[in-house]
């Protein structure tokens, strides 16, 4: 099967299959072999690697994969891609295709049964509509991950990679900060995709760290905090976790809290770092 990061490929397939790109999906389809190689390159893919792809498209990125990693799990919400996904790979015996939505689909149970619980690489160009569920689902469901590199907006990626203190910072950069180590590894402008996309796009690669990066009693009620306080951007901290009706906190004992720390009450969430919400949140508890 030819090689579909070349444009003229991939339009070939879409007119002998007449499909029609599907917005609701956020279909927008690599044309740019620079850019692919580039992604597997910096995911260092090797033939040891079993490899989660999420939203295949009609298989472009999924050929780079099957070539590169010992076995490919590629799943796909839209079933009128699959027949094409049939062909395109049909060169291939070591992938599976799953017509599923990302979101349903147990991943944990996946690297169980295709790599015998030890972790995965994901690799991805996101539907951009559901970017961040993916992520946080991925880190928060605890699935055994290595590593995960994903073309998102560039937006985004600026906010997984924000320091406290910038526009860009809040519940994602944290998130990701206590999961993963970040880093830009390509910045990709519109006209490498098909149909265009509105705004410009970058690869980021997120290396899971082997231990996280600081302790808490209660992961869980940490990332409560950390909402609520972004939640209510412009209020100060302890109005804003006093407030939260999912939060058992009242504004007195945020403050209480906050002073203990040595910090003014009035504070707001966005300056305080990944390690100073592991503490507010052991206190809060
Ligand atoms: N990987 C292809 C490429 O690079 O050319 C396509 C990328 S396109 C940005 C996103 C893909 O994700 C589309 O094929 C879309 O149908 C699929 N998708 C959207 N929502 C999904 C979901 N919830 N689960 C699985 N796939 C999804």
């Amino acid at each position: 099967m030819a090689t579909l990061g070349i444009p003229q490929n991939t339009i070939d397939i879409l007119q002998k299959y007449q499909f029609h790109f599907q917005k609701k999906y956020g279909q927008n389809f690599l044309i740019d072999t620079h850019v692919l190689e580039k992604i597997i390159e910096s995911a260092g893919i090797t033939k040891d690697d079993f490899v989660l792809e999420i939203g295949p498209g009609i298989g472009t990125m999924t050929q780079y994969l099957c070539e590169n990693a010992r076995q490919v799990m590629a799943v796909e919400i839209d079933q009128n891609l699959i027949p094409i996904l049939q062909e395109t790979l049909s060169a291939y015996d070591n992938v599976t295709i799953v017509n599923e939505d990302i979101l349903k689909l147990d991943i944990a149970k996946v690297a169980e049964e295709y790599n015998e619980g030890k972790p995965i690489k994901v690799v991805a160009n996101l539907p951009y509509y559901i970017t961040t569920p993916i992520i946080m689902g991925l880190f928060e469901s605890h699935v055994p991950l290595k590593s995960v590199t994903v073309m998102v907006q560039k937006e985004v990626a600026d906010r997984m990679q924000s320091e406290p203190g910038t526009k860009a910072y809040g519940a994602l950069s944290l998130a990701v900060q206590y999961y993963a180590d970040a880093e830009v590894v390509a910045n990709v402008p519109p006209n490498c995709f098909m149909p265009r996309p509105n705004v410009g796009s970058a690869v980021i690669r997120l290396t899971c760290h082997e231990q996280k990066p600081v302790s808490v009693k209660d992961e869980k009620f940490m990332f409560r905090v950390i909402r609520a306080s972004f939640n209510q951007r412009r209020k100060t901290l302890q109005n804003g976790l006093g407030n939260d009706a999912g939060l058992p906190v009242t504004k007195e004992e945020a403050a209480a809290a906050l002073g203990k720390m040595g910090l003014s009450p009035t504070i707001r969430g966005e300056r305080l770092s990944l390690q100073e919400f592991a503490q507010l949140s052991d206190l809060l508890q």
